[in-house]
Formats: structure tokens, C-alpha cells, sequence
């Protein structure tokens, strides 16, 4: 009784040391994400033009469940606000990554990149910024914020 609980326990660790290993050695190796995955909110730039496609309507900000997105509007030279973007801001530490701002925005954009490392050395570090959050419109970057919107299949 004993000895063919050794051999069932040999025999198993036989069978799994001429199997292919689940795991990767990261960070040396790494996986592929899906289309989709909620990293880091960006905001989208149009290539053609180089301007953000955010309209500063705040939707994104009113959507946000924990309100850490602030946003200015800029200003035309006679002082009246125009629908453009002056500052978009957020801090990294505080978002839940649950991807409500990007299914509020009507005007494609914001998205969620695919990054995962995401480590700071201070909380000053997280802070987000227009310049750390443009990202240029590509088809994968729609495809990703379509996914994110809940709109890819
Ligand atoms: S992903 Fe969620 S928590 Fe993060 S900024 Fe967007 S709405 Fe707010
Ligand atoms: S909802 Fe979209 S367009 Fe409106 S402020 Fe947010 S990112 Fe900009």
C-alpha cells in the first residue's frame, strides 16, 4: 500500500518533467497581452494633425467612479474657452483601471494602453500629465480603445 503511493507520486513527477513548463522567466519573457487589457488611460492624438482629439467636455472626468481626472479647458486669445484641452490630469495611484472614462468619452479620445509596468519610486512619479498621456492614433491603439469601450469583438 505504501510503496504504490511512491510510485503514483514517481510516476506523476515523471510525467510532468517531460512537459512543457506554463510558466515564462519575466521579466526576460514576456507574454502577450490581449486586445483590451486595461493599462495606463492615454489620450489620443490625432497623427494628421498632431492635436488631441479631446474636446475638454469632462464626461471622462463626471464618469470617473474615484474623480481624479481634472481637466482646464484652453482659452482663444480673447479669453473665451474653446473645446481643446488646456491640462488633462490624473494620478496613476489612484486609478481603479476600471476603463469608465473611456466608455464616457463620445469623441474616441481616451484610451487604455497596454502597459503593465507601471512601478513608481514616488507618488509625485504617478502624476499624469498631457505630454505623458498622448498617444498617437494607430489602427492597433483604436482597436485596443474599441475594445476597452466595450465596442471590439
Ligand atoms: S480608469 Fe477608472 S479610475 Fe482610472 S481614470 Fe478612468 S474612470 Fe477613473
Ligand atoms: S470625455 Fe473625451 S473628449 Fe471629453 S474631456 Fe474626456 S477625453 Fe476629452
Amino acid at each position: 500500500m505504501y510503496g504504490s503511493g511512491i510510485a503514483k507520486g514517481l510516476k506523476t513527477t515523471l510525467q510532468h518533467s517531460f512537459k512543457r513548463p506554463v510558466t515564462v522567466q519575466y521579466p526576460e519573457e514576456v507574454l502577450p497581452l490581449p486586445i483590451g487589457f486595461r493599462g495606463r488611460v492615454a489620450l489620443v492624438v490625432n497623427p494628421d494633425t498632431g492635436r488631441y482629439r479631446c474636446t475638454a467636455c469632462s464626461l471622462c472626468a463626471k464618469a470617473c467612479p474615484v474623480s481624479i481626472i481634472r481637466i482646464t479647458r484652453a482659452k482663444d486669445e480673447t479669453g473665451k474657452p474653446i473645446p481643446y484641452p488646456e491640462s488633462y490630469q490624473y494620478n496613476l495611484l489612484e486609478c481603479i483601471f476600471c476603463g469608465l472614462c473611456v466608455e464616457a468619452c463620445p469623441f474616441e479620445a481616451l484610451t487604455m494602453t497596454q502597459e503593465r509596468e507601471l512601478a513608481v519610486y514616488s507618488r509625485r512619479g504617478a502624476d499624469q500629465d498631457m505630454e505623458k498621456l498622448a498617444i498617437e492614433a494607430t489602427p492597433e491603439v483604436d482597436e485596443q480603445r474599441a475594445r476597452v469601450h466595450g465596442l471590439g469583438q
